[in-house]
């Protein structure tokens, strides 16, 4: 089948190569030539575990093509999948104008009759809208049918979402439309689900608010232990061991972060809104998700006098580990909090330091070394749960910090191990630990 899709990033870029991967012919388009540029030299411009290599070889086999080019992408395609961007406008409302756009550009460039698919996360109705657009403006002879296919990989494992997700959503108007798209799908063996349009476009909604909201009930549950001196980890443990809760998404941390959840539970509750409906709960969901990610820079003006002058390392600034995605990360607000503060910031990431010297520039120093970050240091937060820093050695704090203070947003070490350590150790929902400090430089 001969497949277009529009947008290079996360999901386009996932989708296109994993498509290819499948047997397709693929195009993938972006407007960024840059990013265009890379992709054809077999560069991934994002990080995603396993993604390179498939990418090159489907360059290799000749099932893959990355394009500028409007004309060549949409021309002759039998199926279009859109997945740009979809960001939010200042008032929480979800931004369609690059949805749109493309839209406006498929419909004075196909020559044949195609199945758009919308992968891109768009409120409900506007599918209904894009149909209307569409049939406006295209050759009145071409039949164009519309799909609503909502995405669900998560960024970090995205390849792996892909060829083993939980279920694929297919929303359409019809069953012919229906079956291209369960043809596509069908060698993943991934349950199908077919409903209608806004059944699809609200299943994508509603499972993100989910999510937000188990987050933020175990950040509610999480500040009741740290009054009671009760341990989040155990009682997480302890509710998800109940089949009708699951133990999933059940962990206490800084908050959802990334580019879907904050973007698309502010989406919904405008959405509910303009019906007339106030959806307290998730109104709730998003207010303690904010407050959340302040929760370290409050905690340490309770265990430091001042944060002015104090040099603070903090730890982890993708929104997650295994992505260099930092759009709405704990670290940005814990960062900006520190500045106002007057600490001096030392960041350490993996792999996330460029994308965040695009919004820091030189009011912080970067490194991809946790040693070099810690050293000196007065402080240290740990702002995301990467591999490298919950394998990271807890007596070097000790001996590299000049206080061993460490305020961890995301329990990355166990309490046993940190108690054998002479360290103030805060994290979330768990008692705080307390152990004779040395002041070691
Ligand atoms: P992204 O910002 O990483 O990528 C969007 C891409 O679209 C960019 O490369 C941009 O240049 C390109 N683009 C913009 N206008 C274009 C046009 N007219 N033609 C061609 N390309 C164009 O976005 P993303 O994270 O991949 O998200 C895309 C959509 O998928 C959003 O609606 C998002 O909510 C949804 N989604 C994202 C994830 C995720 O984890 N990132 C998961 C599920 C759903």
């Amino acid at each position: 089948m001969k497949i277009t899709v529009a947008g290079a990033g996360y999901v386009g870029l996932v989708t296109s190569v994993c498509l290819a991967e499948l047997g397709h012919e693929v195009i993938c388009i972006d407007i960024q030539s840059e990013k265009i540029e890379q992709l054809q030299e077999g560069y991934s411009p994002i990080y995603e575990p396993e993604l390179e290599p498939l990418l090159q070889k489907n360059l290799i086999e000749g099932r893959l093509y990355f394009t500028t080019n409007p004309r060549y992408a949409y021309t002759h395609a039998d199926v279009i999948f859109i997945a740009v961007g979809t960001p939010q406008h200042v008032d929480g409302t979800a931004n369609l104008d690059y949805v749109y756009d493309v839209i406006e550009t498929i419909a004075v460039h196909i020559e044949n009759d195609v199945i758009i698919c919308t992968k891109s996360t768009v409120p409900v109705g506007t599918n209904e809208k894009i149909k209307r657009m569409i049939d406006s403006k295209k050759l009145p002879q071409l039949r164009v049918e519309i799909v609503s296919n909502p995405e669900f990989l998560r960024e970090g494992s995205a390849v792996v979402d892909f060829f083993y997700g939980d279920r694929i959503v297919i929303g359409a108007e019809n069953e012919e439309s229906a079956r291209v798209l369960e043809n596509i799908y069908q060698p993943l063996k991934i349950p199908i689900i077919k409903t209608d349009v806004k059944s699809a476009e609200m299943i994508k909604y509603a499972s993100n608010a989910f999510l937000a909201t188990k987050i933020s009930f175990v950040n509610e549950i999480a500040r009741m232990c740290e009054k009671v001196g009760a341990n989040i980890d155990d009682v997480t443990y302890g509710i998800g061991k109940d089949q009708r809760i699951g133990p999933y998404f059940l962990k206490a941390g800084l908050g959802y972060g990334g580019s879907c959840f904050p973007k698309d539970t502010r989406a919904l509750m405008h959405t509910s809104g303009s019906l007339g409906h106030h959806f307290e709960l998730l109104e709730a969901v998003i207010k303690v998700n904010n407050r959340q990610k302040s929760f370290p820079v409050v905690k340490a003006k309770e265990i430091m006098p001042s944060l002015k002058g104090k040099k603070v390392a903090v730890l982890g600034l993708s929104f997650k580990p295994n992505t260099d995605d930092i759009r709405e990360a704990a670290s940005i607000t814990v960062i900006k909090e520190l500045l106002q503060e007057g600490a001096s910031v030392t960041a350490y990431d993996p792999i996330a330091i460029k994308n965040v010297k695009e919004l820091f520039g030189d009011s912080i120093d970067y490194t991809d070394e946790i040693q070099t970050a810690i050293y000196h240091a007065d402080l240290t937060i740990i702002t995301t749960e990467w591999e490298q820093i919950k394998q990271f050695p807890l007596n070097l704090y000790s001996e590299y910090m000049k206080e061993p203070k460490v305020i961890d947003g995301r329990n990355c070490y166990p309490l046993e191990e940190v108690q054998k350590y002479p360290l103030l150790y805060v994290s979330i929902g768990r008692p705080t630990v307390v152990k004779t400090l040395t002041n070691k430089l």
